[in-house]
Order: C-alpha cells, then sequence, then structure tokens
C-alpha cells in the first residue's frame, strides 16, 4: 500500500516536471524566433507588426505579446510608448534614452551624463536611492515636420 503511494506520487511528479520542461523548451523557443525577428526588424516594431513579420507557423499574437512583454521587463529589449501601441526593439546592452517620432517610425538613442546626473541627483534630494529610471522624448522627426 505505501510503496503503492510513493509510486503514485513519483508517477506525477515525473510528468510534471516532463510538462514543465516541454514549457520551457516552447518558450525558449519562441523567445528566439521573436528575438531573431527583432534584430531583423532593426526599428520599433509593434507586436502585432512582428507576428505578421513571423509569418507561417508564428506563434499566436498573444505569445507574441507575452514573450515582447517578458523580454521588456527583463530589460532584454527597449519598448516605447507611441500613441498608445507599445513598440519593441532589440538596442544595444548600454543603457540609453529615445527620441520617438510620433507619426513614423523614426527613433534616435540618445546617451548623455546630463539626464543620467540629472535622474541620480534628483533622486537623491528627494532621499531616494535610484534604481531605475525611464525618459523618452516624443515628438516629430525632421521628415514629418515638414
Ligand atoms: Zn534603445
Ligand atoms: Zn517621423
Ligand atoms: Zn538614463
Amino acid at each position: 500500500m505505501e510503496s503503492n503511494t510513493t509510486m503514485i506520487t513519483f508517477t506525477s511528479r515525473v510528468s510534471r516536471i516532463t510538462i514543465e520542461n516541454a514549457t520551457m523548451k516552447r518558450n525558449t523557443q519562441q523567445r528566439t524566433r521573436v528575438t531573431a525577428a527583432l534584430t531583423d526588424s532593426r526599428e520599433f516594431i509593434s507586436a502585432q507588426d512582428l507576428h505578421a513579420m513571423l509569418g507561417a507557423g508564428a506563434p499566436s499574437l498573444a505569445t507574441v505579446y507575452r514573450t515582447l512583454q517578458g523580454l521588456s521587463e527583463e530589460g532584454a529589449v527597449d519598448s516605447v510608448n507611441r500613441n498608445g501601441e507599445s513598440l519593441y526593439r532589440l538596442c544595444g546592452t548600454a543603457h540609453h534614452h529615445h527620441l520617438v517620432c510620433i507619426d513614423c517610425a523614426a527613433t534616435v538613442e540618445l546617451d548623455g551624463d546630463e539626464i543620467e546626473q540629472w535622474a541620480v541627483r534628483n533622486a537623491s534630494e528627494h532621499g531616494f536611492t535610484m534604481t531605475t529610471h525611464i525618459a523618452e522624448i516624443y515628438g516629430r522627426c525632421a521628415t514629418c515636420s515638414t
């Protein structure tokens, strides 16, 4: 009786691990595909456009959304919001900010000491220890403003 119970417990644990491994493997494949598509796109792209880019056999749009969100939360991809829509891009690993055109896909990467010092100074002036900051500049690019 006792060995039977152990057996059942063991079996269910094994099958659970198998399911977890399969899910993990699928997640890794999805992340690889999404990351590859982001590398190809080069510009900021919406989940919908990225999903279209993946073409036949693509993971569902919901999966693409979730994968992009996860990558963004980990800081593996950059995300900006344009007119209420999240756009994603695989940028360099160095910390930076963006200029984002609200009319087209144009973006410019910005880095500079001023904003970094401004962020740290403002945080510490209010007794905060800064962990992170987000700052994007929105507007119309030279082409779109004419
Ligand atoms: Zn960037
Ligand atoms: Zn523009
Ligand atoms: Zn910064």
